[in-house]
């Protein structure tokens, strides 16, 4: 197996370097990431300045763009064959619910959906990264099963691991993405020149958190598997809005 392993946090952040190390036991396993932090890059595309891409040795490139810049070039010239399966992550802190909008993590999984094996996006549930260990030995139990994954349409299995010990952990459970509210309010400063300046505020607190969720299987200790993919379509609401353009039509 080959594995194209990247991440939203750089390529030598703690969570990235400690999952290679075990992915290594399954495949070839090479490294394309962002030179610096680009957590909340969400899936955007780097199209106004080249892209350069830094061998730093060992199978692993650091590229000065996006997760999905990193993704993208990989999978589009600098590879020169397809690999099997894109994982990305150890992320420094979760991704579930609305935050899979922004994350960069995610996005880095997305862009490798249709490779026949389902793309991973993993996150641990703590900026400190106390317990990466458990999520690498949650990555690792997936690994094992990874071939049998029945759907191979453009799946990204988004897992969380709880900010656990190993042993504390009661097991992987399938999840559906929960909801959060609306954001904090941005930060107001001043810069030493007198303007306004803002900082993006932190994430709403949890809203639909209830059983099934993502967030609700991390709160009772389960690593929460969400499988997710990229059609936005709001089926219940084809339907009503035909009816709505119909009478737009007359
Ligand atoms: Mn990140």
């Amino acid at each position: 197996m080959k594995i194209l392993l990247s991440n939203d946090d750089g390529y030598n952040a703690p969570g990235l370097c400690a999952v290679r190390k075990a992915l290594q036991q399954f495949a070839t396993v090479v490294t394309v990431a962002p030179e610096i932090n680009r957590s909340g890059a969400s899936n955007s595309l780097t199209l106004d300045q080249p892209l350069r891409l830094h061998d730093r040795g060992g199978q692993v490139y650091s590229v000065n763009g996006t997760p999905t810049d990193c993704v993208h070039l990989a999978l589009t010239g600098l590879l020169d064959y397809e690999p099997d399966i894109v994982v990305s992550g150890i992320n420094a802190g979760a991704n579930m619910g609305d935050d899979v909008l922004y994350s960069g993590t995610v996005a880095a999984a997305m862009e490798g959906r249709f490779l026949g094996l389902p793309a991973i996006a993993v996150s641990s549930c703590s900026f400190g990264l106390e317990h990466v260990q458990s999520a690498v030995r949650a990555i690792e139990l997936l690994f094992t099963r990874m071939t049998d994954f029945p759907d191979k349409t453009d799946t990204i299995l988004n897992v969380n691991v709880p900010n656990l010990p190993w042993q504390a952990i009661k097991g992987f459970q399938t999840t559906r993405l929960g909801r959060r509210h609306k954001a904090e309010p941005v930060v107001n400063a001043t810069d030493p020149r007198g303007h306004p300046i803002y900082w993006v505020g932190p994430p709403g607190e949890e809203q639909d958190a209830g059983e099934g969720t993502d967030f609700y299987a991390i709160h009772q200790g389960y690593i929460s598997v969400t499988p997710i993919h990229t059609d936005l379509t709001r089926y219940q609401a084809l339907t009503e809005t035909s009816d709505w353009l119909s009478k737009i039509n007359e």
